[in-house]
């Protein structure tokens, strides 16, 4: 009787050991109880619960493990909140959209940690899982606008536990967005403008100014101009808009740079002093290298880049004076650059000129005939050629235009047969 109360004593203490070792997640199974009695059997039990907790704990385990990795990579910010409104989670994402700390924003209130409590509290949330857009500033001092989605969770009992809240940068879509509508009310502005006056002037030729031989050729002359500007304008459009919509392709072609440089450079010599330049006299300077340049081009539209810069140079040089067109050449890039001595560009407008539209004086621009596109097409074109280009000016006379090609030396025999622009256009004179 003393041996079996000793040994039924010594069987529950084992098992509560074991107990406590599982309680203590160590699942190491403790030496065996040896026979065939009801504690034996109790202690095979146990061991059997243990193992199966074990299993389970596992699967817990590698299953949080998932979602944390999931969650803490994901690009789009998550908070979770319990059925109060209070914050019980947020990734990392969120965490750096809204630029604060884990410890800063859990246990506080969803609505407040995002700036919205003015306009919903956490029962709209729950009621109506809203899509709102806010504005903030990210860990990196930059302004987003994040897109959130609100959605509500529950247990399989079909008990609220609290709210999902998903949140997604869309501050580019945003931009573009903005651009687009600024675009568009541009354009409508600046075809309303030739259009408004075009119409007063037909209004008052067909009132019966056309009978009077003084002012009638006056005012069909400046119906024409504005109806020119419209027409290039909308051709700048057109350009522009294939080119955002990436249905341009270049047709790249290898030419000697230099022979195609003289070649546009030539025509613009042959109209000095012609009404295509308000005849202005000027004259081109050509610090250009002898040696030729090969290089892999689309000479259309490097042609246009030209043409414009240019035509500006010209544009907005009241007296004309002397333009200077330099090429260098270095192992890894070409740069162009086109020099005025015309009225500048004050440094403060220097960094927007390229933006569709914009213009240092829209007066002079618009007398000039200019659509204030010219330049935008300049930088899309070089952008296509993997270039860039950029202003200096020290707003009071002169501006030059810089454009830095990339270059590389082509394997070419120097083969000049069949090339347009491989004879120096000098040799034409
Ligand atoms: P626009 O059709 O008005 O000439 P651009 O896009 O070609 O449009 O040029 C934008 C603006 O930049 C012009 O309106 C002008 O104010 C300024 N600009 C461009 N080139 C020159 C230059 N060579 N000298 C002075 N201002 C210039």
């Amino acid at each position: 009787m003393i041996f079996f109360t000793y040994r039924l004593s010594k069987g529950l203490n084992q098992i509560s050991d074991q107990i406590d070792d599982f309680t203590e997640k160590n699942y190491t199974v403790r030496k065996q109880i040896r026979g065939n009695t009801e504690i034996n059997r109790l202690y095979d039990k146990v061991v059997n619960l243990g193992e199966k907790i074990e299993h389970a704990q596992e699967t817990l385990e590698s299953s949080s493990t998932r979602l944390n990795g999931i969650l803490t990579y994901m690009t789009d910010g998550v908070i979770a909140t319990d059925r109060r409104g209070k914050i019980v989670l947020a990734n990392t994402a969120a965490l750096e959209y809204l630029n604060v700390k884990d410890q800063d924003i859990l246990s506080r209130k969803i609505t407040d940690v995002l700036g919205i409590n003015e306009n919903y509290s956490f029962r709209d949330l729950l009621e109506s899982e809203p899509e709102i857009t806010i504005d903030c500033e990210n860990n990196m001092g930059e302004f987003t606008t994040l897109w959130i989605k609100f959605a509500l969770f529950r247990r399989q009992s079909g008990f609220i536990s609290g709210v999902v809240a998903v949140l997604h940068d869309v501050t580019e879509q945003e931009k573009n967005e903005r651009e687009r509508r600024l675009f568009v009310s541009n354009v409508s502005h600046e075809l309303r403008t030739p259009l408004t006056s075009i119409k007063s002037y037909l209004e008052a030729l067909d009132e019966g100014a056309l009978q009077d031989p003084d002012i009638a050729p006056s005012f069909i002359k400046v119906s024409l101009k504005e109806t020119d500007r419209m027409i290039r304008m909308i051709l700048d459009l057109v350009t522009l808009s294939r080119m955002d919509s990436d249905t341009i392709v270049l047709e790249k072609e290898v030419i000697n740079l230099i022979a195609f440089l003289h070649y546009q450079l030539n025509r613009f010599d042959q109209i000095v002093g012609s009404t295509e330049t308000n005849e202005k006299q000027f004259k081109i300077i050509r610090q250009i290298p002898l040696q030729p340049i090969w290089m892999e081009i689309d000479t259309d539209k490097l042609g246009q880049v030209i043409d414009n810069l240019m035509n500006n140079a010209i544009k907005y040089s009241p007296d004309g004076g002397k333009i200077t067109v330099n090429l260098e050449q270095t192992n890894t890039q070409v740069l162009l650059r086109i020099s005025d001595e015309g009225m500048g560009i004050p440094k403060k407008d220097l960094p927007k000129i390229f933006d569709r539209f914009y213009r240092v004086d829209k007066a002079r621009s618009r007398n000039q005939g200019g659509s204030g596109l010219g330049l935008s097409i300049v930088r899309d074109i070089i952008k296509m050629h993997d270039g860039f280009v950029w202003a200096k000016s020290d707003g009071k006379t002169g501006t030059t235009f810089t454009v830095v090609l990339p270059y590389a030396p082509l394997e070419t025999d120097n083969d000049d047969e069949g090339n347009s622009w491989s004879n120096h256009p000098d040799d034409d004179h």
